[in-house]
């Protein structure tokens, strides 16, 4: 899968999706993430990026013609395939894990990251598919939510993930929240592990696991409780 982001800061992007498990993944090439620098594409003199709003208001605004050449070339370098356009936006739906697994059917995806007061809406309409907002709050510029959609996408991308690691089996995606998990030592500041967990029997440790998602999702998460017992009715008759 091919991420382009369109940004004033990448080397925002770069430095967070070049660690760990998502620079893993984009060495072996399973997805590529390139950020490109929308004041590259200024033609302004000064390489100026923005301007003042129209009507008067604080702040300035992304001006258009960058961000459209910036797009215009991108959509040359990206392949064919299935495509889609999202501006990071607090007005846009709310992300969440049916969102990242919508957004994951997507062969290449461009993400465009507002700065100061946003973005000149004729661009907004005139390229952009989506916005996606990641949660009800306002934040300096749209690079964190570009990342945090690149890797929640990801994380789905068959390949990614390391094989012991199911993410179908985590918070959200199984429908519960997870269970506590322990490692070495068994006894930590008087602390002990829960002894299910130590006596190698697995149909136990299962039962022990889902109780405890059970349990936290009900205090935690009422919403999702409820969902889960309407999908799996028989829940309550096996605790
Ligand atoms: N004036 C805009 C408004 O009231 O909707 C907010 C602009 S914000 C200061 C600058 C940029 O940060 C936005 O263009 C967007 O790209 C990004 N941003 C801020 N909050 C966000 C959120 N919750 N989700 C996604 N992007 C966000």
């Amino acid at each position: 899968m091919r991420f382009d982001i369109m940004t004033l800061f990448p080397e925002l992007i770069n430095s967070v999706l070049g660690e760990s498990i998502i620079g893993r993944a984009q060495k072996s090439g399973i997805i590529s993430v390139y950020a490109h620098n929308i004041r590259d594409y200024s033609t302004n003199k000064h390489r100026k990026v923005d301007d003042t709003p129209y009507g008067g208001g604080k702040g300035m605004l992304m001006a258009t013609q960058p961000i459209y050449d910036c797009f215009r070339d991108i959509s040359k370098q990206r392949g064919d395939g299935k495509s889609k356009t999202l501006y990071m936006s607090p007005r846009g739906r709310i992300f969440d894990h049916s969102v990242a697994k919508e957004l994951a059917q997507y062969d290449n995806l461009t993400i465009l990251c507002g700065h100061y007061e946003g973005i000149d809406q004729r661009i907004i309409d005139e390229i952009v598919d989506e916005e996606i907002s990641i949660g009800d709050y306002v934040l300096t510029g749209g690079e964190l939510p570009a990342c945090i959609i690149v890797d929640a996408v990801s994380r789905l991308i068959d390949g990614v993930l390391s094989d012991q690691i199911c993410h179908e089996d985590e918070s959200i995606a199984s429908g519960l929240l997870e269970y506590p998990q322990y490692t070495r030592p068994p006894v930590f500041n008087g602390k002990e592990v829960p002894e299910v967990l130590l006596s190698g029997h697995h149909a136990n440790i299962d039962k022990w696991r889902l109780e405890k998602s059970l349990e936290l999702t009900k205090e935690r998460r009422p919403d999702l409780y409820k969902q889960y017992l309407d999908q799996h009715p028989n829940t309550k008759n096996n605790f």
